[in-house]
């Protein structure tokens, strides 16, 4: 059994002179938490919608468990929330959750299970129209949990909650994800990204900067600032030299870009065997922080 759950081939969706998601090519496999990590506007509830099949892509494909299921086959072994939760009001959240089993035709015996890992069965007999919004997103995701799915979709499920509303939907997913149910969860926030997934797609402008390992967006070589007297001599040095990518200046400093590991030691005796006097001479390594916003922002 392959271990693909979905896959996306140059999926792409255009607003009338808008492309609200971009060429966009990805796979998801079996037991890992995706962040789909991206600025608000960048496509990623338009992404969410075309794989659930209520956004029309324009052109591009996607294919559900390597495409021996149909779409409509697939999304039963998917939960996903991509509304805000909506329930009966005046039913309690137990009514709730049985009613949508039925509609579901899943079995009810796992309510109480369901109710108790999102933390809610002390609450089970109160009315949905009493809860907290945190309460109700946790509802929501029990229900989306009913038919025991294979993958979880949340769409941005902390927007709108209080710290302590945040912190316990957080540590849901985690607990989610390690009873062996993969998650895909769109987030516009990097440090939620960091905290709950192992693997991340960044987006903007539905465009895919970035595909990978979470900590890969870490790990880069880093850069050094570097300032001299003569700055054409440094300039032509950087140029050649084989460690160095990327080369700009910022503020009174040059930024060069290592393209691979080198010491401060041996880089900086190779300036001074240039002959160049230095002014300033720094190594740094940008924060993830940085990185996301370079990722993004830039071309
Ligand atoms: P995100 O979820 O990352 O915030 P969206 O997928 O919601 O981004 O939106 C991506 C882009 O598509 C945005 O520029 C948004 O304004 C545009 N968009 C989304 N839905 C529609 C729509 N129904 N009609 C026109 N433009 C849309
Ligand atoms: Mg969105």
């Amino acid at each position: 059994m392959s271990n693909t759950l979905l896959q996306l081939n140059d999926l792409t969706k255009k607003y009338g002179s808008l492309t609200a998601v971009n060429k966009l090519s990805l796979t998801l496999s079996k037991g890992k938490v995706y962040g789909l990590l991206g600025p608000n506007g960048s496509g990623k509830s338009t992404t969410l919608g075309m794989v659930l099949n209520v956004i029309n892509p324009t052109s591009g494909t996607f294919q559900w468990y390597d495409g021996n299921l149909t779409t409509h086959e697939a999304l039963k072994k998917i939960g996903a929330i991509i509304e805000r939760p909506n329930f009966y009001p005046y039913m309690s959240a137990l009514q709730n959750l049985t009613l949508i089993c039925k509609i579901k035709k899943c079995s009810t015996d796992a309510i109480e299970e369901l109710l108790r890992l999102v933390n809610l069965w002390d609450r089970k007999n109160s009315k949905f129209s009493t809860f907290s919004l945190g309460m109700k997103q946790r509802l929501a995701i029990a229900a989306a949990l009913v038919n025991k799915p294979d993958l979880l979709i949340l769409d941005e499920p902390t927007n709108g909650l209080d710290p302590e509303g945040i912190h316990q939907i957080r540590k849901l997913i985690l607990t989610i994800a390690e009873l062996g149910t993969t998650i895909l969860l769109a987030s516009h926030l990097l440090d939620e990204v960091e905290k709950v997934c192992t693997d991340v797609i960044v987006l903007k402008n539905g465009v895919k900067y970035y595909e990978g390992a979470v900590d890969g967006l870490s790990q880069t070589h880093g850069y050094f600032e570097i300032a001299t007297e003569n700055n054409k001599q440094l300039l032509s040095f950087l140029g050649a030299h084989s460690a160095i990518g990327e080369i700009s200046k910022e503020n009174q400093y040059y930024k060069a870009t290592l393209t691979k590991d080198l010491s401060t030691a041996i880089f900086s005796k190779e300036i001074q065997e240039a002959g160049i006097l230095l002014t300033h001479f720094s190594k740094k390594q940008p924060s993830l922080e940085s990185q996301f916003l370079s990722l993004t922002q830039t071309k």
